[in-house]
């Protein structure tokens, strides 16, 4: 365990101050990546954070954690709203007075939690709904896996193969709960096999 860097304890201080509520302790570790980590632990009064290489996200982490911290006062925190409207008002509301660009804040959050942009369009952050759009139109261009049938609808015919029983027509393992209601079945069953390439 390291020693916060003074910005961190400060923003931590002047969070606190602002919100009027206690602080908590601040336990810091570095971790080899870009990305920072972080976690509240409320009964332990502790925020935790490990901090990668870029200095933006250790700052908007620290923050993320601060808005968890702060979320209790505004709404006794039921799961449902862990990273619900409510935490993204907060959490906005304190990367923007605590230095962070919205563009870096979207950016960043979108990475993390990707409802982080909805809510983000809901709150009016300039540049969200830029950003939701070209979040969109990335996940639309990712090739898609294609399915194609390798042998087409059957009768389950089922055959003993070693151990196993398996369909005859297509080769496939019927097992468990599958292999139970093909054996009940009053009429045959039908069957598909299914191949898929990207
Ligand atoms: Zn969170
Ligand atoms: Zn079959």
């Amino acid at each position: 365990m390291s020693t916060p860097p003074a910005w961190a304890t400060e923003l931590v201080a002047r969070v606190c101050a602002d919100a009027d509520v206690a602080e908590p302790r601040l336990a810091w570790r570095r971790r080899l990546a870009e990305h920072s980590t972080g976690v509240t632990r409320r009964q332990e009064g502790a925020i935790a954070v490990r901090a990668g290489t870029d200095e933006t996200d250790q700052r908007l982490t620290l923050l993320h954690e601060l808005a968890h911290w702060l979320a209790p006062a505004a709404r006794r925190g039921r799961r449902s709203d862990h990273h619900g409207r409510a935490f993204y008002a907060t959490a906005f509301d304190l990367y923007r007075r605590h230095g962070l660009a919205d563009a870096d804040a979207l950016r960043l959050e979108a990475a993390r939690y990707r409802s982080a942009l909805r809510h983000a369009v809901d709150l009016g952050v300039e540049g969200a709904v830029a950003a939701r759009d070209a979040h969109r139109a990335a996940i639309r261009e990712r090739p898609r896996r294609r399915w194609r049938v390798l042998v087409a609808e059957h009768r389950i015919r089922l055959e003993r193969d070693g151990r196993w029983t398996v369909c005859s027509i297509c080769g496939q393992k019927v097992v468990g709960i599958t292999l139970a209601r093909v054996r009940r079945a009053r009429r045959p069953m039908r069957h598909v096999l299914m191949t898929s390439a990207s």
